[in-house]
């Protein structure tokens, strides 16, 4: 891996690179939910309340989770696992953004080489395989930055790359009337993202007036794996 692109400088930087999926392909009139758990200073919480309610829903979800959160849920990891309502995926294994020179996102210095890139992928990777008894398909970086070198090493190691077109809930830093807000910018084939590690800020109970919304107004729930490009 690192022979093979250590010398290919990056041409782009950012949320939307080459390689970042935002939009669903060929869902017609469908939306994709994905929810991070950040973990360490991220947030080690579970949004029992939102995950609640997307099982009384059902409403599927994919869940993206970093290293450090499932070391710290290891019960709920288990239960999460077990339920086909749910598609399990990647989020790093130390939360970092993903860049081969080392740039940063929100004051958080990224992987600095192609090994710290295939570190941060191939290490939460193997984690979740050691549990799950298969391999995650779907990989989300820390701050979900990214250089276009960087996603194709994700892509090499046999993961796709999911950003976002709707942010749901600013990163957990949103109150219940701007979750309702942002949700009303999502349209056919979206992949919305929001937090599921932030029980006491506003996602769960933003989603909860959201969702039945979109449902109302002729929305299906996929999961992203399922219409990627
Ligand atoms: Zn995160």
């Amino acid at each position: 891996m690192e022979s093979r692109y250590e010398a290919i400088a990056p041409t782009a930087w950012g949320l939307d690179v080459a390689g970042v999926a935002t939009r669903l392909m060929g869902a017609g009139r469908a939306v994709a939910l994905t929810f991070d758990a950040c973990g360490g200073p991220g947030g080690h919480g579970y949004d029992a309340a939102l995950l609640g309610f997307l099982r009384q829903e059902h409403i599927p979800a994919t869940l993206f989770l970093n290293a450090r959160w499932v070391d710290a849920n290891p019960g709920v990891f288990r239960e999460l696992a077990a339920d086909p309502l749910f598609d399990i995926a990647n989020h790093g294994t130390r939360h970092l953004p993903l860049s081969v020179r080392g740039q940063s996102a929100y004051g958080i210095g990224g992987t600095r080489n192609v090994g710290e890139v295939y570190d941060e992928v191939a290490g939460n990777a193997a984690k979740l395989f050691g549990l799950l008894g298969h391999r995650v398909r779907l990989f989300r970086s820390g701050t979900a930055h990214y250089d276009d070198v960087a996603t194709r090493i994700v892509g090499d190691l046999g993961e796709r790359v999911v950003g976002f077109e709707v942010n749901g809930d600013g990163g957990a830093t949103f109150t219940p009337l701007q979750v309702t807000q942002a949700m009303r910018t999502v349209r056919p084939g979206s992949i919305v993202i929001a937090h599921m590690n932030h029980p006491s800020h506003g996602t769960a109970a933003g989603m909860r007036v959201a969702l039945p919304v979109l449902r109302d107004a002729g929305y299906r729930f996929v999961q992203v794996a399922d219409y990627l490009p």
